[in-house]
């Protein structure tokens, strides 16, 4: 699962990504906001000059994290750190594993739409090839068009699933393709201009038909959704208890008899030309494994590309959950059935991540002295652990994504997804904390500028504010977590605190994390650098839970996912409780609404009043007081104040969505022809990126799909 991670700050507390622990499809943007359209009609000012457009954000150092804006989208870059750190061994197996990820970019194109392909065919000649004025808005539009359709893999938006409106006219358009020597099909000019056809890439609303109003191409258009479902019935044998996951790699269509067939995506089947590439690069990687494990698991993933075999994929998965001694770890498979609207279909995906060095040690020395934690714990001593084990919780770096991951990439995985693999053998999880880093790079100073109170907040927030928020993460997954236990006779919270478990946990697990922000012994362990870092933590987190998260939400919404509940609740709850002491003050300036903490002494005894309480809650079940807590303090929002936040939000002009260009592995080698290095590029620009990729890993040939 993309993004089940549990972890709470993150990007998410200064930024604003939507995570959950939960089984929510994976939102991996920045904010869920309605998609803005430039809806242009003919006669319109199309060959107007375009006004320049500047937008990009370098830091101190001279590192370019965001190259250029457009329509709901910001175009980032993201750092490797720890690259350097690798043998050159090592960087080949990242070079391997890459390319290997690279060469089935195309697939996930073809399985979001069968047009897409060629659409982008169409388009990127055009881009490449017209001669006509580059600096009028309607190329600039154009160029926007495209470069949505390069974000998205396909013509519909990647969140919102709706099909993307070209910001120009027809007249326009096939002015366009006359001045690049192109032609233009009747079809394709539907499928580019006509709101009707295919104009949702995945429809969740059973009313309108899942399959039949979905224009994603893992079913052959005329199959019914009460066809496939029948179809994928007969598959289940119930009494299985490792079951495969049946349908996971291929489509489903129907043959000349009316039967439906399934053609498997494999070396040989449909793709097979693209998963031949995929295979050839990770034969290359067994050849630099760090290990015989790793090996191992290559060599099973290679095995079932080239038979489709599902049970091999199950075996793969077990083998890649057993391998984590190694410093590379990669995904490379049909993965994540988000995109199928019944579920049972993976979009093609790979990331290839290095461990997080400096982040790895924190965590070692969090889960060396998880006991001390607990004992220090504010908890009912029934709720203590004797003994207790921090969750084994990874930061990586990505150093290359493709496919469903990318240009729009997680900031957490967690796998294999087969529940029997997970129960019996584990599973995955880490956090990408160079993605983390670039949103902060990008949006995080510039909410922190706006929202905090004053100066020294602002300042605190530069200082410490990307240390404290790792921090916190750590606490959060590797303390938080693992701590308490439930009294004797106890359910599980999911049956005694329902719907409330989930916002109940998560909160929790934040409150580990701020009572012990504080904490001397944090400074001693060497995890924070001064006593004003965690000051820093906890402006932050006052700050995010009371105003900047608001602007995540439409007006009128109610805050409903868990983590946003939680952070509503415990921020409201302390400022709530610490009211009379003028704890944390609320303070109004040219209209506008600040909180102020004054009282940081006072403000932690709170958290510790509360996180009593709430483990008291889980330990016991306690359902009522789980429900009036949340629905007191964590579900409201005073329309004023949500109005403000979302206009002063509205004024920094942060775009909801967030990709990324990928650094490129150059291979340098000596004189004699031998690898000596790998080095890493940074592309200046995303069409760049995107015009060589279609270049270099176009392989699949001509429509994969048309309909039978
Ligand atoms: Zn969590």
């Amino acid at each position: 699962m993309i993004v089940k991670l549990c972890k709470v700050l993150g990007i998410l507390f200064w930024v604003g990504i939507l995570l959950a622990c939960g089984n929510e499809p994976a939102p991996l943007e920045q904010a869920v906001q309605p998609v803005q359209r430039t809806g242009l009609t003919d006669g319109d000012d199309w060959h107007v000059e375009a006004a320049a457009q500047p937008e990009t954000i370098t830091d101190a150092m001279g590192f370019v994290w965001q190259t250029e804006q457009f329509a709901d989208v910001q175009i980032l870059r993201y750092q490797v750190p720890g690259w350097d750190q690798l043998s050159l061994r090592q960087k080949q197996l990242a070079y391997y594993l890459t390319q290997a990820g690279l060469a089935g970019r195309d697939i996930m194109w073809d399985q979001n739409y069968r047009h897409n392909l060629a659409i982008r065919k169409l388009l990127e000649t055009i881009y490449t090839s017209y001669t006509g004025n580059h600096d009028a808005l309607g190329w600039r539009r154009f160029e926007s068009y495209l470069k949505r359709i390069w974000f998205a893999n396909g013509i519909h938006h990647h969140y919102a699933n709706t099909k993307f409106v070209p910001g120009f006219s027809r007249e326009y358009f096939l002015e366009l393709a006359r001045g690049s020597g192109v032609e233009v099909s009747a079809e394709f000019m539907a499928v580019i201009f006509d709101p009707a056809v295919a104009a949702k890439k995945v429809e969740l609303d059973p009313d309108k038909g899942l399959l039949e109003s979905s224009a994603v191409n893992f079913y052959a258009p005329g199959l019914t959704t009460a066809e496939v479902e029948a179809y994928q019935r007969t598959l289940v044998d119930p009494a299985d208890p490792t079951p495969i996951s049946h349908g996971l790699n291929s489509r489903l269509e129907k043959d000349n008899a009316g039967r439906i067939i399934e053609r498997v995506w494999k070396s040989g089947g449909l793709y097979g030309s693209a998963i031949d590439a995929i295979i050839r690069w990770l034969e290359r990687a067994v050849t630099v494994a760090e290990n015989d494990a790793q090996a191992a698991a290559l060599e099973k993933l290679i095995e079932y590309y080239r038979t489709g075999d599902l049970r091999l994929w199950d075996a793969y998965n077990i083998l890649w959950t057993g391998t984590t001694g190694g410093d590379i770890d990669y995904i490379n498979g049909f993965v994540e059935v988000y995109a199928d609207p019944l579920g049972y279909r993976g979009a093609y995906e790979t990331i290839v991540q290095i461990k997080d060095f400096d982040s790895s040690a924190r965590m070692r020395v969090l889960m060396d002295h998880a006991s001390w934690f607990e004992h220090h714990a504010p908890f009912l001593d029934a709720h203590k652990r004797k003994d207790v084990v921090g969750i084994v919780y990874n930061v990586v770096n990505v150093v290359g994504e493709a496919g469903d991951a990318s240009p729009s990439t997680p900031v957490g995985v967690n796998l294999p997804n087969a529940d029997w693999i997970r129960a019996r053998h584990g599973s995955k999880s880490v956090s990408i904390g160079n993605i983390e880093q670039a949103y902060l790079e990008t949006s995080g100073t510039l909410l922190a500028d706006e929202f905090a109170h004053d100066e020294q907040e602002i300042e605190w927030n530069r200082l410490y504010g990307e240390q404290v928020d790792q921090l916190h993460t750590a606490l959060h997954e590797v303390i938080g977590h693992a701590s308490g236990m439930l009294e004797p006779g106890v359910g599980d919270p999911s049956e005694t605190l329902k719907n409330y478990a989930s916002t109940i946990e998560e909160g929790r697990a934040d409150l580990m994390s701020l009572y012990f922000m504080p904490d001397p012994k944090l400074i001693e362990l060497g995890l924070l650098p001064s006593p004003d870092a965690g000051r820093c933590a906890y402006d932050d987190y006052i700050r995010n839970g009371l105003l900047q998260q608001l602007r995540r939400l439409e007006p009128g919404a109610d805050i409903e996912e868990a983590h946003m509940r939680n952070r509503a609740w415990i921020a409201r709850w302390v400022l709530e409780q610490g009211r009379a002491d003028q704890v944390i003050a609320e303070v109004k300036r040219d209209n506008q609404t600040y909180y102020d903490i004054r009282d940081y002494e006072k403000l932690r005894a709170l958290f510790g009043r509360l996180l009593r309480e709430v483990q008291r809650i889980k330990s016991q079940g306690d359902y009522a007081v789980a429900r009036a807590l949340v629905e007191n303090f964590g579900v409201k929002v005073d329309p004023a104040l949500h109005a403000e936040v979302l206009a002063r939000a509205e004024k920094l002009k942060i775009p909801p969505y967030a990709g990324f260009i990928n650094p490129r592995l150059e291979q340098v080698l000596d004189s004699a022809g031998n690898i000596i290095d790998i080095r890493l590029e940074y592309p200046q620009d995303f069409a760049t990126q995107m015009l060589s990729y279609s270049k270099q890993y176009g392989f699949l040939p001509g429509p994969m799909t048309d309909a039978p």
